[in-house]
């Protein structure tokens, strides 16, 4: 399989939870007091059968007014049309609104012919209204329109990809494996967001269930080393796409 990390760059997040670009080159945190500091790569997959995002990042434009997603996707060597399946980790603004893309003032799918995969407790609970992390008028775009695969629980979506219910960045997070070949990729969305996360152990307020998340980090790790995966790691500010190395009890990740 073929992997791309599409980056969307780097962003601080305050309490009113706007994103605002930060370019580590020319701004300075400390400008931005109380912001958490993120970084954002959606990914493309090319498998035998599918083209395949995971994740759909913040939904930034180019200058040119198109979708950075799907620039990226171009440059990749494919044309956005062809992306057969879109898999959500879950659907934070952060995730899901390049799921979507604004034109003449009306939301449009980015991916129409797109199979868009997701936890049916994470949608309910989003179109609840309950939580301001999410953006309705994305997910009733994605309701009026989006071919959507709702899977509930642990299984297998289609040969070679496995889903899994994780529950520790949300009640309803799922993380994914993608086999082709002898390769094995880990998608752990916010379960596993940075490499950082495995170096040092710590449970986090942004967290559903902090100290699950925590040891899903530890645990996920220890596989992806004894089993070489191949892990893609969502906020990474640098090493996107990783792999995992676990010796006497400490994590290192060298860049795939
Ligand atoms: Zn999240």
């Amino acid at each position: 399989m073929e992997i791309f990390a599409l980056g969307e760059g780097s962003y601080s997040v305050d309490s009113s939870k706007k994103f605002i670009p930060f370019n580590p080159a020319t701004d300075n945190a400390k400008d931005r007091p109380g912001s958490l500091f993120i970084h954002v790569n959606p990914f493309l997959i090319k498998t035998e059968r599918d083209l395949i995002v995971l994740d759909a990042g913040l939904g930034i434009k180019n200058k040119q007014g198109e979708l950075w997603l799907h620039e990226h996707i171009r440059n990749a060597g494919f044309a956005p049309s062809e992306v057969t399946l879109v898999i959500m980790s879950h659907l934070h603004y952060d995730h899901s609104a390049g799921l979507v893309v604004e034109r003449n003032g009306k939301l449009e799918l980015s991916f129409p012919q797109a199979l868009h995969v997701i936890q049916q407790g994470e949608w309910d609970y989003a179109m609840s209204g309950k939580s301001t992390s999410y953006h309705l008028d994305i997910l009733q775009t994605l309701q009026n329109g989006a071919k959507i695969e709702f899977v509930e629980g642990s299984g297998e979506l289609k040969p070679g990809i496995q889903y899994e219910l994780s529950g520790g960045h949300t009640e309803f997070h799922q993380v994914f494996w993608l086999e082709d070949g002898d390769q094995k990729c880990f998608f752990g969305g916010d379960e596993l967001p940075e490499p950082e996360q495995l170096l040092r152990r710590f449970a986090a307020k942004y967290d559903y269930d902090g100290r699950k998340a925590m040891e899903l980090r530890d645990e996920y790790g220890k596989k992806a080393a004894a089993e070489g995966w191949i892990c893609l790691f969502y906020h990474a500010k640098s090493t996107a796409i990783g792999k995992v190395n676990y010796e006497s009890d400490a994590f290192t990740i060298a860049a795939y």
